[in-house]
């Protein structure tokens, strides 16, 4: 853990020079005076700090939303259905880790620095694009980072390969726009990561949901209901087992082209 320094609270060594770096009470953000590194200090660790650069303006980020929409994870046409409720834009943040195992090869680990509206979003990759060193600018966007670094750490260590070290640690703000939409009145969130133009979303008015649903439950109710003739057969005794069974056999042999159909009818639709 080279870059990972402890030390006695409110004198860090900075991650790049070694200089002293004396933040003051709840100061986070910090640039070394001697270097220029942006860092960020959290409570006792000191760690570099970056900021990812957005590639995308707003209409651009609601260009790519509308082209997920329009694509195959969602159902058909919900770029032209989605009613647009809201969209902002911020610097959300990230720990991000780079592991070394015994034969160097390293491996990159990004975690959520702070809560976030879309679980999906914890699958993002470092995104390819323009690091730069955090700055003043952006900080009325920048979202803080509430999720401890040494948290994070315990998280990560059970998932590294057994003979991996954290040997860097950097706390990169990435830039994101949040939209909010709804469809037949229900409210949904995507995000649209500013760099890559990749979209996140947990819930969305997604392919083979209800139609399926509706359809599969059918077919069961159905066969469930011809399951029960037999057993009213039986029960009224004498031949009724027999005259329930067939029923059963030769309502379930017609009824099932139907449903088929139906199943492929509602496949083209949605
Ligand atoms: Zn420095």
């Amino acid at each position: 853990m080279s870059d990972v320094i402890s030390a006695p609270a409110n004198v860090f060594p900075c991650t790049q020079c070694g200089g002293e770096l004396h933040p003051d009470e709840g100061q986070n953000f910090l640039v070394c005076p001697f270097c220029e590194s942006t860092v960020y200090i959290d409570k006792t660790r000191v760690v570099f700090h970056w900021y990812l650069a957005s590639t995308l303006d707003q209409p651009k980020a609601q260009a790519n939303l509308a082209r997920w929409m329009g694509g195959s994870a969602t159902i058909k046409d919900l770029d032209k259905k989605a009613r647009l409720a809201g969209s902002s834009f911020e610097f959300f943040p990230f720990w991000v880790f780079k592991s070394k195992d015994k034969s160097d090869n390293e491996s990159l680990w990004l975690e959520p620095a702070a809560a976030i509206s879309v679980s999906e979003l914890k699958n993002i990759t470092v995104p390819a694009g323009d690091l730069r060193k955090f700055d003043e600018s952006i900080n009325a966007q920048a979202h803080a980072p509430t999720i401890p670094l040494p948290t994070v750490m315990e998280w990560l260590k059970p998932r590294l390969p057994a003979d991996a070290e954290i040997s860097e640690t950097a706390l990169v703000h990435i830039p994101i726009y949040t939209f909010k939409y709804t469809y037949k009145g229900d409210s949904y969130t995507a995000i649209v990561e500013g760099a890559t133009g990749g979209v996140f979303a947990n819930i969305f008015p997604a392919k083979a949901e209800s139609p399926f649903r509706i359809v599969g439950g059918l077919a069961a109710f159905i066969f469930l209901c011809l399951a029960t003739f037999p057993v009213l057969g039986a029960l009224t005794g004498g031949n009724g087992i027999a005259i329930g069974g067939g029923l059963c056999i030769g309502l379930g042999l017609l009824s099932a082209p139907f449903l088929f159909a139906l199943a492929v009818w509602v496949a083209a639709k949605v």
